[in-house]
Order: C-alpha cells, then structure tokens, then sequence
C-alpha cells in the first residue's frame, strides 16, 4: 500500500471512512467525533483553503484543552458548518496542499477501536499530536 502523500499512513481515506461509519452508528465512539474531523482534517490540507485550516487549528485548540460544555461545542459545530456565518471558503476546490508537512508523530492509523473507551482516548491523543505538529505551523 502507498502512503498517503500528505499523512504518510497508508489508505488513511478508507480508515476514515471507516471511524466516521462507526461514530455515526455508535454514541460511544461518536463522542470524539468533534476531534477525529479536524485531527483528520488539518492533516490533508489539500482538503482546506488556508482560512480554513487555521480556522480548524483553532476549533481543535479549543477542544481537549478547555473542556468546553457539550452544548456550547454543538453551537459551536453548527455556526462552524453553517456557512451562510462564515466570511470565508472552507474547503478548497484546487485539491493542493496548502501546508508543506508530511511527518506527524501519530496519524488516524494509530487510532484503536477495540472499545469506545479505548477509541475515544487514542482519538484524543491523535488531535493532541496533530495539534502540537501543527502548532508550529504558520
Ligand atoms: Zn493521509
């Protein structure tokens, strides 16, 4: 299997196809779901306009750190896919990475999922480390 240009894990889309599928069909995997989209996300930039992956460090920073109450993140997902409020394109159309990195320290591979705990905790860790590479990041 190739690596994934951008991530360096080999057929990331399809195991993030796979983590959603499971997210969406069991609420104790679909509790980190705020995190494995942007974790995901800020490591395919080809994906993003450069507004929008600053916009999704951002979102990410706020989320493992400050605790937010489910609520405020539900508003706050809402406002942030509802782009009627947003002053700028998220998702690129030109399909080229806007940010040069290609080596992060963990990617989706290294998400378990034997259970929702295990599964939840190896996602938060994921967007730890996607957040501490990308901190640096201009
Ligand atoms: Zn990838």
């Amino acid at each position: 299997m190739t690596a994934c240009p951008e991530c360096g894990a080999p057929a990331c889309a399809a195991r993030f196809d796979e983590l959603l599928l499971l997210e969406f069909s069991d609420t104790g995997y679909g509790a980190v779901h705020h995190l494995t989209v942007p974790a995901y996300m800020l490591q395919h930039s080809s994906k993003l306009t450069s507004e929008g992956w600053l916009h999704m460090r951002e979102l990410l920073k706020e989320f493992p750190v400050e605790n937010k109450p489910p609520a405020f993140i539900r508003k706050q997902n809402k406002d942030f896919v509802d782009s009627g409020k947003r002053k700028f394109k998220f998702i690129a159309k030109a399909g080229l990475p806007i940010i040069s990195k290609t080596t992060w320290a963990k990617t989706i591979l290294d998400v378990r999922t034997d259970s929702a705990e295990t599964y939840c905790a190896d996602v938060t860790e994921w967007a730890r480390s996607v957040l501490d590479d990308a901190e640096i990041i201009q």
